[in-house]
């Protein structure tokens, strides 16, 4: 007996929904898309992380006025600068204008005035935690 087309249709749908289900043959494709997307994560991730370094490396070399160091102790690793408040209030700054990546918001300012904001200077994650914890880097006393 001839199937009407809404049965046929239906049949249709059957078999691709059965197909859908059918982990053995869902299992080469799943494989091949976790893949995919396995390597476009770590291609995508490599990526942002180089447009994070730039950025940092970018405003590091403003604020240090040249090439990048610290300010107190003379460190020039990267892995180990930081942009420092002089005046202190980092925290406050940050929750103010809601700062998640400070180099981000530094960029934006000179994106929007072309200009970097004044009061910033470079310093090692020490001095700046030294500086932090007494007042003045230890280095200084
Ligand atoms: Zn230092
Ligand atoms: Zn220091």
């Amino acid at each position: 007996m001839p199937r009407t087309p809404e049965a046929q249709y239906r049949y249709n749908q059957e078999r691709i929904e059965a197909r859908r289900q059918n982990p053995r043959l869902n299992a080469g494709y799943l494989k091949y898309m976790k893949g995919y997307y396995e390597a476009r994560k770590d291609a995508m991730r490599a990526k942002s992380k180089a447009r994070r370094e730039a950025l940092r490396l970018k405003v590091l070399t403003y604020y240090a006025d040249g090439s990048p160091l610290c300010k107190c102790c003379g460190e020039t690793e990267m892995a180990f600068l930081t942009v420092d408040h002089i005046n202190g209030g980092g925290n406050k700054h940050r929750r103010q204008e809601h700062i998640i990546c400070l180099y981000k918001w530094l960029h934006s300012q000179w994106l929007k005035t072309g200009k970097y904001p004044t009061g910033f200077q470079v310093l090692c994650m020490n001095c700046n935690v030294g500086k932090f914890r007494c007042g003045v880097c230890p280095h200084k006393k």
